[in-house]
Formats: structure tokens, sequence, C-alpha cells
């Protein structure tokens, strides 16, 4: 069973029904509509797989489930009503997710047949594969463990036999999983509604599940069990921590060996690894879980980049503004920060049980931008009015949460807060959108997309601001995103309730996707403070905000650029760009001479003089991957050149120093040229 989207669909006596419909003959028939628009009539109660094997040979064979009039569904399932169907195969994301959680069943099929008594919790696919959280009491399962279940599912899938539905009355359920003595189950089962429940049943095993699955084990061919972690019964550190077993499963062994392939590539490039090895961050138990303490090159990493958006935020007309870490309680609640989200702040400090006064450690940098802001009225000539800061802010995320850089509890937004008229909204997500664009491609990511959240026109009532404003402001993004020449997707209902949105997803080098920054439009804020501005009217009128941050958060952002180089930032970012590596000790003083002048020319510069071989020192600056080597001996000290080798690509020959500075500076602006050229110039 799994939290998903699916609709619970057990209704209780399908089967009977349709018996009794099959002597109603031919008038009881029903209306298809297929995906090209197409519609045609079948009996009434015709299965998924039965309408598959009437449209195409090919699709009864490659279809995993069949989704009608928007839920998924198993392919046995006689259709009752007209229905609009989509037959779900292996190229399908539903498909795949229900092929992935089938196999989860099947999964628990083994751990139940090698582990007698095991307990299960949840086991849902996810983006890649699925898992299970299962309580094996006080075993530890190692690789070998995991060799043997998976060598237990592949013998059951050999057995090839159905997942049948089995609609169940609440009381039975119960019965089922409290003789079976597993708790979790009986947790579940206890928050269902009766009429709604089903169980699925394969061979030995049955599951509490909605469903659907694929039609047999036999489906399920090539699995890989991934890793192991921890993890608490329904996300709660009080609750018993369980096993979550990781696994993955393809029809295909090629496609299985392409995606074991690119994990082990995505491992060589985790940003957790190449951290430690590039020197970059570091966490320490001490200090706290969740919170990054950045070493020198890391802080030169992060500090580049903070220029080099600062200074692109300066020519747009942007304002810097610093803030404290902290704020009164009363702003959060003015704000609405406090107490609704309270569960993922640290809690308040010297909190005044009385009063109801206190402080709180900065989620959200909005409020205090906000009252610069309303520090002195404003003038519509002064809008738009942007304040930025690379702000700090502390999110509590729950242990189990944290991972490396990309979910951490304390970060920095590159935020800004754009004041604006709402007949302003346009231009400024346009020139929002050309920021972002520019420092996706200054940093190599050249494929992006975006979503815009739209509200759900259907229920109006969910959303704060009036109609016209609403409307106004998702054309103009819309129009923003079109004449910005960026893809966007549109989603329906997926809008916060205080505005429409822009979100930016990158691919990295391995195709996968990641959500970075995000254009928040706000009417809500201003309201809850009650801002507002002069108009040429002379009278006062409310503005209109705007929450945006290009990277999102800088951690995450870091993290996600790593693993995307591989750890090979581009050269104006590198926080070592040039080490200098001197043959011989009495070669130290031209090599310090030769860092010297690139530091004077700007460069970041390292100059090793241990007394090392250069073989070793190359493969140190190798292993760091700084952009370029200049190995000086006595014959260049003579000539006063240097030697220039870079890295992945090797030696370049002799070049004198200010050609090779030429050199850098050509390399760097062909860079910042490239960023500059939108698609659509
Ligand atoms: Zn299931
Ligand atoms: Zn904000």
């Amino acid at each position: 069973m799994w939290e998903h989207p699916y609709a619970i669909g057990g209704r209780k006596g399908r089967a009977n029904q349709k018996k009794m419909m099959a002597g109603n003959g031919q008038t009881d028939v029903i209306r298809i509509t297929l995906p090209d628009g197409s519609e045609r009539t079948f009996p009434k109660g015709i299965t998924g797989r039965e309408l598959a094997e009437q449209l195409s040979p090919r699709l009864a064979r490659e279809a995993l489930a069949i989704e009608v009039n928007g839920e998924v569904r198993d392919l046995s399932r006689p259709i009752e009503e007209d229905a609009r169907v989509r037959l779900l195969t292996w190229k399908d994301p539903e498909g795949k997710a229900v092929y992935w959680h089938s196999t989860a069943h099947l999964m628990a099929e083994a751990l139940e047949a090698l582990y007698p008594g095991v307990k299960f919790g949840i086991g849902p696919p996810i983006e890649q594969g699925f898992y299970y959280d299962v309580d094996l009491g006080d075993r530890k399962l190692s690789a070998e463990d995991l060799a043997r279940i998976e060598e237990k599912m592949r013998e059951l899938a050999r057995r090839d036999v159905p997942y049948e539905r089995i609609p169940v009355s609440k009381e039975e359920a119960l019965a089922y999983f409290r003789k079976k003595g597993d708790p979790y189950k009986v947790e579940l089962i206890e928050e269902l509604e009766d009429g709604t429940i089903t169980f699925y049943r394969q061979g030995n095993f049955t599951d509490l599940c909605r469903g659907p699955h694929v039609p047999s084990t036999g489906y399920i061919k090539h699995v890989k069990l991934l890793n192991i972690a921890g993890a608490y019964w329904r996300g709660d550190e009080r609750r018993p921590q369980l096993t979550r077993i990781y696994g993955i499963s393809f029809p295909k062994k090629k496609e299985l060996d392409e995606y074991l392939h690119r994990l082990e590539e995505a491992r060589k490039r985790d940003h957790r690894k190449l951290g430690r090895e590039l020197e970059l961050f570091t966490f320490s138990q001490k200090v706290g879980p969740g919170l990054p303490l950045w070493l020198p090159r890391g802080a030169t990493l992060r500090e580049t980049l903070i220029t080099f958006l600062r200074e692109e935020q300066i020519r747009r007309g942007y304002q810097p503004v610093v803030t404290p870490h902290i704020g009164r309680l009363e702003l959060y609640r003015t704000s609405g920060h406090y107490p609704y989200y309270k569960d993922s702040q640290f809690p308040p400090m010297i909190e005044d049980p009385e009063t109801g006064e206190g402080y709180l450690l900065k989620p959200m940098n909005c409020p205090h931008h906000i009252m610069i802001y309303a520090d002195r009225p404003r003038s519509y000539r002064e809008l738009p009015l942007r304040l930025a800061e690379f702000g700090q802010v502390y999110r509590y995320e729950q242990t189990g949460e944290l991972s490396g850089l990309t979910r951490v509890r304390g970060f920095t937004i590159d935020d800004a807060h754009i004041f604006c008229r709402p007949d302003q909204v346009k231009e400024e997500f346009k020139n929002v959108i050309d920021l972002t664009l520019y420092v996706f491609r200054a940093l190599g990511f050249d494929e992006f997309e975006a979503q815009i959240s739209l509200r759900d026109p259907n229920n109006r009532e969910k959303y704060v601001g009036d109609d016209a404003l609403w409307e106004q402001a998702e054309q103009a993004i819309r129009e923003a995103a079109a004449e910005m020449g960026l893809q966007a997707t549109e989603e329906i209902g997926e809008a916060a309730f205080y505005g429409p949105k822009l979100d930016f997803m990158v691919r990295d080098a391995l195709g996968r996707r990641w959500q970075l920054g995000t254009v928040q439009l706000d009417y809500v804020l201003p309201e809850r403070f009650d801002l507002y501005y002069i108009g040429a009217d002379n009278q006062k009128h409310r503005p209109v905000m705007i929450h945006r941050a290009p990277f999102g958060s800088l951690e995450r952002f870091i993290g996600v650029l790593i693993e995307h180089c591989a750890g090979n930032f581009p050269l104006w970012l590198a926080p070592v760009q040039i080490a200098v590596l001197p043959l011989s000790d009495e070669l130290n003083d031209y090599a310090e001479a030769v860092g010297q002048r690139l530091r004077e020319a700007g460069f970041r510069v390292e100059v090793d003089t241990r007394t090392e071989t250069i073989g070793y020192k190359i493969r140190q600056a190798e292993v760091q991957k700084i952009p370029y080597m200049l190995i000086v001996g006595r014959r260049e000290r003579e000539a006063g050149t240097v030697a220039v080798r870079k890295h992945g690509e090797g030696d370049l020959g002799a070049s004198t120093l200010e050609d090779f500075i030429k050199h850098l500076h050509g390399e760097i602006e062909a860079a910042m040229q490239r960023a500059t050229v939108s698609e659509n110039a």
C-alpha cells in the first residue's frame, strides 16, 4: 500500500455485477475514447487486457496497466462505464511506477519466504525504482543478503503467478493483519474507510494495497536491489526505525545495465564525495547535522558565484540590502510564517510565555525586506524596487531528510524581492528569466525547462487576490516566458494560494532533472503588511511583490553544479585556477614569482613548493581538478617562460607568462560571451 495519486478503486462485488450483466447481451455497450480522440463501442465489462487485444496485439503484449477516466487500474478490471482510456506501457511514467511498485510486492514476498515473521510498512515506487520499509527485528542486512533476496525474487518471478485484486471489508482486513501480527498494516488499515480497502495477492503473499499492479509476476524480468537505509515509521523520529530496501527493475537486461552504468557515473560525481576530495566543504557532528562548513576552496567558490551574480544584478537595477539572521516573532506572525510553518523551523528563542514575545531564526528573508520597503513612503516613480540579499536562512529539516548540500538546515538564498505595480509584472518576469538563463548558461547548464504554476479556475475561493489581477498576472507570466524563448509547461492548480509562479528546472550531464530557481508572485504579503505606494494620482495603491532566486539556495545549487560538471568547474569559477609546479626546490623562487605575477593579474593560484616529485605534484593537481598547471624547470626560468598543462588534456607546450595570461582572459571572455547569447536573439 502506498500514498499515490491514484484514486482508490475498490468497489465490492464487481465480479458479480459482471456476471449479471453477461446475460443482458449486446445492448450493454460502452463508448471508449482512445488517446487519439477516436471513439469505439465495446461490450460493457470488457477488461483492459481484452481491450488491448482488440486494439493491437503489440499493445496487448506491452500493456502494463490502463488509465480509465484518469484513474490507473489493473488490466484485469472490467470497464463498466463510458470512458476515456489510455493503455500504459513501460514508456509511460505511470507504467514504470506500476512496474516498480509490483516489484516491491515481489520483494516483499521474497523477504517473507526468507525471513518469516518480517513486518511491512509501505512500499511505494519512486522516481527511479521502488523501496519497501520493513521491520526485520534485530537482523541487519548485508550485501550478500541483498543478493539472496534478488535470487529469491527471480525464482518467484519465474513462477509467473497473477497479482490478484481482492476487495475486503475493514473488519476482514484488520482481522487478517492482526492474525498475521503486522502492527504497521493494522495502523494503516485503521485510518482507511470501510468499503475502500483492497488486498492484492500473488502466490502465498498478501498485501494491503490500493494497486494497481502488472498482470503477473512474470512481467518482472531484471531486478537489482540497490541499497539499504534506516527510515522511521511514518517519518517520525519517535516511532520505530525500519529498514528501507531500495531496488529497481527493468523489462530488458540492456536497460538495467545502462541504468547501473549511469548509477556508477553518478556515484563518481556524488557531490558529497567530490566535496571531500576537492576540499570544498565538510560537516561536523559537533556543529550539527545539515549545517555545512565551507572550507577555504569551497568558500572561494561560493564567493565567486556570489560576486558573479551580484555584479550582474547591479547591472540589472537591483539594490543590495543586508538584514540580521533573526527577527521578532511578531514579524513572522504578521507574515504568517509563524506559527503556520512552525514544524519546519527551529523553535523560537527567549519566547516569553506571558506576552508571546520572542525571536525566531529567520526561515525566510521576505519579512525583513518588506520592512525596508515600508521604512518610508514610496512613490510610483521608485517602482520597481528590487532589493537583493544573499540571505542566510534556517529550517529544521528532519534528520533523515538531510543529504549533503541538497537538503540542509542552514542555507543561503540568492534572494531578491521586487516591489512593483501590477502593470510591471510582465517586464519584471522577463528580466528575471533573462538573468536566470544567463546564469545557467554561464555555468554550463544548456538544457533547462520551466513550469508555470497557475490557479485552478474552478476553485477560485482557494486563492487570495482578485480575479482580474490573477488573469492579468498569469497572462503576463505566459507572455514573458514566450517572449524570452523559454519552453514552459503549464500546471493548472499548482499555484500557491498567494500567487502564480514560474519554476526553473535544469537537466544535468547525466540527464537528471533538478529544480533550481523560482519566481513567485505574491498578493498576500503586501496585504498583510499593508504596503502601499503613492501613485501618479496621489492616491495610495497596493504594490505586487515578486520573490525570486535564480540559484534557489547556494548550497543546493553548488551541490547540483558539482555533479553536473563532475567537479571540473569552468575556469572563471574554479577555486584554484592555476597550480604552479616547480621541478625542484631550487626553482621555488621562480615559481613563487610566476604565482605572484598571476595573482596580480587577478587569478587564483597555488604554488606547490613541497619536496615531492613532479609526477606526484601533477597527479595531485589532476585529482584537485585544477584547470591549468604551469611546470617550471631551469629551461623555463632562463627563457622566462612556463610549460602549460591543461587538466584532462595534457601538455600545451611552452608559453611566455604574458601570452598565457592573455589566453586565460580569452577563455573566460568566451565563456561569458556564450552565456549572453540567448536562444531567441
Ligand atoms: Zn501494491
Ligand atoms: Zn521571499
